[in-house]
Parts: structure tokens; C-alpha cells; sequence
């Protein structure tokens, strides 16, 4: 594309039209595609884990009680978390993460593994019930109008379990892409999904260095959502920051 500008550009110079060359320009530098991060930038994520973890509990103590006379919830939490934390080679997929340490659980507790899926999807369904942060939902409503919106997350939440798939281009998770943010190839990977390229899509997201620093590697903008005004931790300093999401679009117009 910045060739056929260049191209395009010269034969505008013999004509002396600096307004289509300004316009071409333009053109390319605006943004065309705004890219999200998921949790704790459109929702809070600790609230939706906490609940997703007790449906899970409840379930198996329906259906699996010897896991949960072994284990209190917290007890069950923990043990999950010491499993996942030996494991940082499945990190970037944290559903065969998770459903890896429920084989394990029923291997210990004397269990087969038709648990499995059924346990999974309890607390994957839970998961997936969000509570958008205030604003936030009514942003992506009116940005999906001018803009294409796109996904790029860690996580294992689903935009289209949610319900709200319908205002996304496109979304890619770490587990789909095979690494995490701030890895490159995510980004990468994202973008070939993207009828946009780098230098027209903005990421906006919470964390600094997977999203921030993560984003502008690759050539993307990068707003910092930034609802606490935590000081910047450093490296290279955010495109723009917003506390409310409601301040998102006329950053994304001035860039
Ligand atoms: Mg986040």
C-alpha cells in the first residue's frame, strides 16, 4: 500500500495537488481497526474467575463429592494454582491447562476422566458471564459502527459465548495463536486476520508490558486503559491513556 501511495504521489506532484497527496496520506495513517484486550479492560476478570470457580465447586459436589470432601474451595483453588504455576510451558492455553489439571485431580482422588468435559464447560460457562465495566459495552457499540473491532486476549474468554461476537472483525487468543502477548507472532497472527494492517490499528489494554509495550513492538498504537492512574511502570511510554471508556474515541480521532 505505501508503494501504490508513492506511486500515486508522484503523478499527484506533477499535478501540484497537495490536497490528494495530503488525503492519500491521510489515508493510511488513520486509524481503520481498533484491536481489544479482554480482561480487566472490559470487564474485571477477578469477580468473573471467583464465580466461575464456586460454580465449578458446586458442581462437583453434586456429582464428584469425594473431590470436594478432600478440598474446600479454597483448598481446590490452591491446588489448581500450584499445578498451573509447574507448568509455564502451557500458559499461553489455559484451557488444556486447566482441563490437564482435572485429569490429574481425578487420577488422585480415584476418578476416571468423563468429568472432564461436562466440569469444564460448568466453569467455562461461568466464565464467560461477564459484567461489562461501566461504559464499556456502549463503546464497543458505537465504535463497531466506524471502525472494525478486532480481539487479541490471553485468556480463554469468548466473545461470541458472551454474545457480543457479532461486533468483532475478528478475535484471536493466545491458546489459538500457540503464544501469548507481548510474544510478537500474536500480534502477528491477529493482523492476518485483520483487513487492516499495523500502522492502522490501535490496541488498547490494561497491562503494560503484555499490551502496551506488547502492541507498539509491532508497529501498532497503544492506548493504556488505565482506571486507577497507576503510575507508568517505564520502557516506552503508552500512545495515550484513558481512565473511562468513554474518553476512547476522541483519543483514537486525535492520534
Ligand atoms: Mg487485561
Amino acid at each position: 500500500m505505501v508503494l501504490a501511495c508513492n506511486e500515486l504521489k508522484g503523478s499527484m506532484l506533477n499535478r501540484s495537488n497537495a490536497n490528494e497527496i495530503m488525503m492519500c496520506l491521510n489515508s493510511f495513517m488513520t486509524i481503520k481497526c481498533i484491536a481489544f484486550d479482554l480482561d480487566n479492560t472490559l470487564w474485571a476478570v477477578n469477580p468473573v474467575i471467583a464465580k466461575a470457580e464456586s460454580s465449578f465447586y458446586e458442581w462437583l459436589k453434586s456429582y464428584y463429592p469425594k473431590i470436594t470432601q478432600k478440598y474446600s474451595g479454597e483448598a481446590l483453588v490452591q491446588h489448581r494454582m500450584d499445578y498451573m504455576y509447574a507448568k509455564p510451558e502451557m500458559h499461553h492455553n489455559l484451557t488444556d491447562l486447566r482441563k490437564s489439571w482435572m485429569r490429574a485431580l481425578a487420577d488422585e482422588i480415584g476418578y476416571d476422566h468423563d468429568y472432564v468435559e461436562p466440569g469444564f464447560d460448568v466453569f467455562w460457562s461461568a466464565r464467560n458471564d461477564v459484567t461489562f465495566y461501566d461504559g464499556a459495552l456502549e463503546m464497543l457499540e458505537k465504535l463497531s459502527k466506524k471502525y472494525s473491532l478486532g480481539v487479541i486476549t490471553n485468556g480463554n474468554a469468548d466473545v461470541n459465548k458472551i454474545g457480543v461476537g457479532h461486533l468483532f472483525d475478528f478475535s484471536l487468543s493466545s491458546e489459538a495463536a500457540g503464544v501469548s502477548k507481548p510474544h510478537k507472532d500474536i500480534f502477528h497472527k491477529a493482523m492476518e486476520l485483520s483487513d487492516h494492517d499495523f500502522h492502522q490499528t490501535v490496541y488498547v489494554g490494561d497491562d503494560p508490558e503484555r499490551d502496551i509495550i506488547g502492541a507498539q513492538q509491532v508497529g501498532m498504537k497503544a492506548i493504556w486503559y488505565n482506571p486507577t492512574l497507576m503510575p507508568w511502570p517505564g520502557g516506552q511510554t503508552p500512545t495515550a491513556v484513558i481512565q473511562h471508556h468513554h474518553q476512547l474515541e476522541d483519543k483514537i480521532v486525535n492520534l
